[in-house]
């Protein structure tokens, strides 16, 4: 396009530029004359004018020599062509090339539609797609995508098609894809396919649920998601128990619930007709239905003597209906036969001694049927009692008494008698426990005395030089193994009664270790899990394999690393007295590690810990005869060591152990926590010359350090007020100070909760201020085992003789009844400078203060009141 202004001959008609217009047709049809040759009927495009000009003076080139590039927009066109017209009206101009084109939106697959090729007539035209193979329209609406007219599809377009079941999407939303074999889509909708649920499987591609595997079904009511199950095993291990004309089944679980947890029970009975041939049991009443049993158990009675009856329990689920083949169960017969003997009542101890025990017991009453329920035999059953695994012994004899032999001393014995008539055995008694005798338990712990108090000192001496005559030959000696040996340095007092020997009067203590601890290997000792902190280290539980053995649970002690050579010995110490004893309430050694790191102590392992903590978890769980069966044993471990001459000196629940018999044993047998720059624990008070567990002690150890097997006794009773109050801290949370200042002025603990009147006087004697008055543990045992054997006396309580309810500090106190007022009470009972206390607190009547005589009471020597466990 040239520029006018370089044109001036062109003069004033001289344009830079020119009209477009269009003719729409549908054939070719125009000729020079038509259409003719003006606006209507041809339609303008528009008046294009040129972006650059040329000018003619010369310069010429650069960017005037560009020419010009115009896009116009024609129609909308309806006709299947059009013309084309360039109306130059004085323009100096040439039209270089013309391109005609148009712009669609191309075919495509999106959002799981296919959208087909589209021309976009206008701005945007929406453009309708149709769901790809396997998916379909949600709520019956076609996808709509739109078109724009510059030929792109406007996203995102409405995605109404999802794969129906069976099927995922993929690729981006372009296809819907088979669930692959072995997984499933249930249902249709977006989520994939999942893997089959177990038990399950699906073998083509597209599965919409997956079937179950042979052998496994689902219940009707399980979901196509849940896991295929099958029906129980059959339960285990029916055993019945007679009693009279009913029986009580009960059976174990099965092995395998089949993978689903609405486990049930059926019993089936069936009886043996007089005919011959089984028919459903007839005339029997059961206690609960006997079908949807959800417990393990079923009393029948109404069972009549000689007839055979068939019980078939069943272990169904939700799956056994489903499940053709039909359950087969455990089963049982019962006969209640009437001539078998009674059960044996009454067993009774004749006569004991260190290795037997005689026995006698009733005669079963008269069988209904004396010609065949003559009582032919007895069998006796009879086993230790205190064994995890005792071995079961059997002894048979014609008459209702026998003597068991070769039994080990000391030691608690079970023993179970049943009749034998010609109909056979009768039911076992109820079990009974029996004690033989300890090895001489009378002279031990005496003759020490004997020897210690009227020969004294010079026998003491002569003592001494045995020690060390015996240290000498200890040297010269052989390796024997400890538990068979009479360890070197240890006289016999009575039968076998071996003294206790101090390790640190070894002159290298190492040597004491070697002497009474076994070495183990370290590649026997597996250790499992930190179960508690000890004085040296982490005390871990663990198992000990030693080749040829039983392998056993064991608790380790270690030794952390940076200790010197005096803690090391401090710790060993342990090992060497622990393994000089060997008591069933002891705590056994299995040896020590020494040779390795870290250095560790092996000892049994007890499953219930401690015994305070294991109290308190279990408040009120035990009865009074098992918390005396309890202290029974930790009087019986005393007893042993008082006998060896060991004085344990921190007796306290704390120091017992429990395992899962619950039998409790004595430990801790460190001495380090009393040594003065020690332990930094609070139970252990700095006293001059070492620490003290101020609660547990006496007073004469307190004040002069006048320990003693007497000592322990006291912490014996401070140890059954803490059983018997279930782990209760004594002295609650009175200070150290006022402890020994009520202990002074004869303060004693009062009867915790419940607690049997006989134990609390036993409480009550070990804290005797005389130490000579308190009684010995030998003393103890028997008093613990009288009330055993008459369980009728732990049932007398404090609280059911209110006429001799226990006054604040002794039993020479007057009664507050025979006294006007509190304030005059407490005078009188030498309290007086409690009176401000007990006014402030409200207790001014006695009828009040007898509201909360277990609650509140004064603490000696500071004139507070404080909560109180005790009764006035
Ligand atoms: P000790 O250093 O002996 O006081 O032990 C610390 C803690 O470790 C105890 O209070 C128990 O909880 C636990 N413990 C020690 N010995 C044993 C064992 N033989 N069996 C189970 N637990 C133990």
């Amino acid at each position: 396009m040239m520029e006018c202004a370089s044109t001036p001959q062109a003069g004033r008609s001289c344009k830079e530029t020119f009209n477009l217009y269009y003719y729409p047709a549908n054939a070719d049809i125009a000729t020079d004359h038509f259409p003719k040759w003006m606006e209507n009927p041809w339609i303008k495009v528009d008046t294009v004018a040129a972006d650059t000009l040329v000018r003619r003076n010369g310069r010429m080139g650069g960017a005037s020599m560009r020419s010009n590039v115009k896009t116009l927009r024609l129609g909308p066109l309806k006709e299947s062509g059009f013309y084309l017209a360039f109306l130059d009206q004085g323009a100096c101009m040439a039209v270089l090339a013309v391109r005609v084109y148009y712009r669609l939106c191309p075919a495509v697959v999106a959002s799981l539609a296919s959208f087909p090729e589209t021309v976009p007539a206008g701005l945007v035209v929406s453009a309708e797609g149709s769901c790809v193979e396997g998916a379909e329209g949600s709520l019956g609406r076609r996808p709509i995508m739109y078109c724009r007219e510059d030929g792109e599809w406007a996203k995102p377009a409405a995605g109404d098609c999802i794969c129906v079941a069976g099927r995922e999407e993929k690729d981006g939303r372009t296809k819907c894809s088979a669930c692959p074999p072995g997984s499933f889509k249930p249902k249709v909708g977006e989520l994939p396919c999942q893997i089959c649920p177990p038990s399950s499987l699906s073998t083509s591609a597209g599965a919409t649920v997956c079937n179950c595997k042979v052998g496994y079904y689902r219940a009707t009511g399980d979901p196509v998601t849940a896991p295929c199950t099958k029906p129980p095993s059959s339960p285990r291990s029916i055993v019945s128990s007679l009693n009279g004309s009913t029986v009580d089944l009960d059976w174990s679980e099965p092995l395998d619930s089949g993978g689903r947890s609405d486990l049930y029970y059926e019993v089936r009975c069936s009886e043996y007709a007089a005919g011959g041939g089984w028919i459903p049991c007839t005339r029997l009443s059961f206690v609960q239905r006997p079908e949807k049993l959800k417990e393990r158990k079923l009393s029948v009675s109404g069972l009549r003597p000689q007839v055979i009856y068939n019980f078939r329990v069943l272990a169904l689920n939700g799956v056994s209906e489903t499940n053709g083949a039909a359950a087969m169960g455990e089963e049982l017969n019962v006969t209640i036969d009437r001539d078998l003997p009674n059960a044996v009542t009454g067993i009774q101890q004749l006569a004991a001694s260190t290795s037997s025990l005689s026995l006698k017991w009733k005669t079963p009453g008269p069988p209904p049927s004396p010609s065949r329920g003559t009582v032919l035999d007895y069998e006796v059953k009879y086993y230790e009692k205190d064994q995890e695994d005792p071995r079961i012994m059997y002894l048979k004899t014609p008459a209702n008494e026998t003597t068991l032999s070769e039994l080990r001393a000391r030691t608690m014995y079970a023993v179970q008698v049943r009749a034998r008539s010609e109909a056979g055995y009768g039911a076992f008694s109820g079990e009974s426990v029996f004690q033989t005798l300890e090895l001489d338990p009378e002279k031990a712990q005496p003759q020490v005395e004997l020897i210690a108090g009227t020969v004294g000192v010079g026998t003491l001496l002569i003592l001494i030089v045995v020690v060390i005559a015996v240290l000498c030959v200890r040297k010269h000696g052989s390796n024997k193994e400890p538990e068979y040996s009479d360890k070197p340095g240890q006289y016999l007092i009575g039968h076998n009664t071996k003294l206790y020997i101090d390790p640190f009067t070894y002159e290298d203590p190492n040597e004491a270790v070697r002497e009474f601890a076994k070495e183990i290997d370290a590649s026997y000792v597996k250790i499992e899990e930190v179960i508690g902190a000890g004085e040296f280290g982490e005390v871990c539980r663990g198992r000990l394999k030693v080749p040829g053995k039983k392998e056993n649970y064991v608790a380790i002690k270690t030794l952390k690393g940076g200790y010197t050579e005096r803690q090391r010995r401090e710790f060993l110490s342990e090992a060497s007295i622990m393994g000089q004893f060997h008591h069933p309430n002891i705590i056994h050694l299995e040896g020590v590690i020494t040779n390795n790191s870290p250095v560790m102590i092996i000892t049994e392992y007890m499953e219930n810990g401690a015994l305070d903590s294991f109290l308190r978890q279990n408040d009120g769980q035990f009865t009074p005869i098992q918390l005396v069966g309890m202290l029974r044993g930790i009087a019986s471990g005393m007893r042993y060591l008082a006998e060896m001459n060991y004085v344990h000196r921190d007796l306290a629940a704390r120091n017992i152990l429990v395992n899962s018999n619950l039998v409790c044993k004595v430990s801790d047998f460190g001495l380090s926590r009393f040594l003065q720059e020690g332990s930094t624990d609070p139970t252990y008070t700095s006293c001059l010359g070492g620490k003290i567990p101020i609660r547990w002690t006496a007073p004469e150890a307190i004040a002069f350090r006048k320990f003693t097997s007497s000592s322990d006794v006291w912490g014996y009773g401070i140890v059954m007020w803490e059983v018997m109050s279930f782990g209760e801290r004594p002295y609650w949370d009175m200070s150290n100070q006022d402890v020994i200042n009520a202990i002074e002025q004869d303060y004693r603990l009062p009867a915790p909760p419940d607690c049997p009147s006989a134990l609390h006087q036993l409480m009550l004697d070990c804290w005797q201020r005389d130490r000579a008055s308190r009684p010995r543990f030998t003393e103890i045992v028997s008093a613990l085992d009288k009330l055993i054997r008459n369980p009728a006396s732990l049932k007398i309580t404090t609280r059911e003789q209110p006429g001799s309810s226990q006054p604040l500090l002794d039993q020479r106190t007057p009664h507050y009844s025979s006294f006007s007022s509190v304030g005059e009470w407490l005078h009188a009972i030498k309290m007086g400078r409690y009176e401000e206390g007990f006014r402030t607190a409200g207790f001014t009547t006695f009828s009040r203060v007898r509201q909360i005589t277990t609650e509140y009471v004064m603490v000696a020597g500071r004139g507070l009141v404080v909560p109180w466990r005790g009764r006035l």
